[in-house]
């Protein structure tokens, strides 16, 4: 277990406090244009069976030969996951039989997995983060798929997705409460997607995830666990986990024992139900499959191909934090997405000033072009306004040109109606005004129309903030804030 996980959220029992305890199994569909084992197509949503070669098949004689970029897909995954990759692995012959896998047997890897340890860093809440283990990450085949709904006395099969390369990644039993198996999935999607090597598509059925899970009391030995298979969406993994734990707890409680058995999570009930007990587990016969070599890969090899790697979630953050000073926080939001960290440097590049005005430009992408865009359910690649209309705002408030209150009503034209925001500037006459002589006007007729708020403010010069709204107001909000407020010192003798 890793020391930096911090035992979180307990669950009140009837006899005291529970803790849960997680590990994910998560089935990555690896991206690549041909299967693992053969030189049919992985399209996604093709006529039934028509991706399919006689390999995937299982015609007699058929003989798989390994895709070479699916393995350098796997291996840029176990570097973006900080693990150990296996100079040497062994493909396995996982042998069951179900319709959905003419071989009889799924090609997966047992002992010598192409990845072993590493790990994944949690973004949690308020910037917190928790550390978790990775165990090993390994290449297998996808099934295909059996569809029952077609015909009332007969099933049909679908093998296009059948030797479909998938990576496995399966953590350590060190995640220890939804929010942060929620997280977890989240992060490692995340780090997929940087990387190019899974699209993440959970709807597709591109990641999904095994979750077990068990109960003990706080730090003590772990309890039995259960499997809850195929999910694939990280809210119901969410709702799953809180279930199970309650249900594991109230059957402990009882002066029951767990069964370690495999459950499914049914969404409209909100449960958990059992699909076969730890009894009917199978007995798979592994052996490593003659018909293929064991992979070995130089040191230079997987050098190279680390030299390679884009820059990741976690060191982009970093260099956000370092460069331009943001919060943790700030920072997590703006890499948990390629696409918005994209944006922000896409500002960050357009800037005059990017020392300057790097942490404006994350307050705006964040606050204003985030809160915005969430508000009508739009996408960061929608946006109406671009990263280059966003620099040119960020800079005409870093340069002081105009107020942080003027930029949200020229943020609001440039979502509504376009345009260069430098032009629209002038010409609507949005310029803040930081000509002392034009704002000691204003300040000075204020001060005279309203002597009984003068005398108020001399005795508690807390209460200037009414004199700098009210300067604000009758400005337009143009004048300079810090001017104002210079100048009101001075007047008011305060
Ligand atoms: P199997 O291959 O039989 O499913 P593994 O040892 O590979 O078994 O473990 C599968 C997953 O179960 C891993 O993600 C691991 O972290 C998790 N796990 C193991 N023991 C427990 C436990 N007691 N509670 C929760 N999760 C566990
Ligand atoms: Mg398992």
């Amino acid at each position: 277990m890793n020391a930096t996980v911090k035992p979180s959220r307990l669950i009140k029992g009837a006899t005291g406090d529970w803790e849960t305890v997680i590990g994910l199994e998560v089935h990555a569909q690896v991206t690549s244009n041909s299967k693992l084992f053969s030189g049919a197509s992985t399209a996604f949503g093709g006529d039934p069976n028509s991706h399919v070669s006689l390999v995937d098949a299982a015609m007699p004689g058929m003989l798989p030969v390994i895709n070479e970029e699916c393995v350098r897909q796997a291996v840029r995954t176990g570097l973006g996951l900080n693990a150990k990759i296996n100079l040497r692995s062994v493909f396995d012959r996982k042998n069951y039989f179900y319709p959905d896998s003419p071989q009889g047997y799924q090609i997966s890897q047992y002992l010598s997995p192409v990845v072993g340890e590493g790990e994944v860093v949690l973004e949690l809440d308020g910037g917190r983060t928790a550390t978790v283990g990775i165990e090993r990450l390994h290449l297998e085949q996808d099934a295909g798929k059996l569809l029952h709904d077609r015909s009332p006395s007969l099933s049909y099969v679908d093998l296009n997705r059948c030797g479909v390369a998938l990576m496995e990644i399966v953590s350590k039993p060190d995640i220890r409460d939804a929010e942060q198996a929620k997280a977890y999935v989240t992060k490692l999607r995340s780090i997929l997607r940087y990387l190019g090597t899974c699209d993440g598509d959970m709807e597709k059925g591109s990641l999904r995830a095994d979750v077990n899970v068990s109960v003990r009391r706080p730090g003590g030995p772990l309890g039995t666990r259960c499997e809850i298979k195929n999910m694939n969406s990280i809210s119901f993994i969410g709702d799953a986990i809180e279930y199970e734990a309650r249900r594991q707890i109230e059957i402990i409680e009882d002066g029951g024992v767990i069964d370690q058995e495999t459950r499914l999570y049914d969404p409209g009930k909100g449960e958990t139900r059992s699909m076969r007990s730890k009894e009917e587990a199978h007995d798979y016969r592994y052996f490593p499959d003659p018909d293929l070599l064991p992979l070995e890969f130089s040191e230079a090899w997987v050098a190279e191909i680390r030299a390679g790697l884009p820059e990741l979630p976690d060191q982009k953050k970093a260099r956000f934090i370092a460069d331009f000073g943001l919060s943790p926080y700030d920072a997590s939001v703006l890499v948990a997405e390629r696409e918005s960290a994209d944006f922000y440097e896409a500002v960050l590049a357009g800037l005059a000033d990017r020392s300057r005005d790097g942490k404006l430009a994350a307050n705006w992408v964040i606050n204003e072009l985030f809160g915005r865009l969430n508000k009508e359910g739009r996408d960061i690649t929608a946006s109406p306004v671009s990263a280059e209309q966003l620099s040119a705002i960020v800079d005409l408030i870093g340069e002081g040109t105009i107020s942080g209150k003027i930029a949200k009503d020229l943020f609001e034209i440039v979502w509504t109606e376009g345009g260069d925001p430098r032009a629209l500037v002038e010409a609507r006459g949005m310029k803040q005004v930081t000509d002392p002589g034009a704002i000691e006007k204003v300040v000075d007729d204020i001060i005279a129309a309203n002597p009984d708020k003068v005398a108020q403010v001399r005795a508690k010069p807390q209460l200037a903030g009414w004199f700098v709204g009210q300067v604000m107001k009758s400005s337009g909000g143009k004048a300079n804030p810090q001017a104002v407020n210079h100048l009101l010192k001075s007047k008011l003798g305060i």
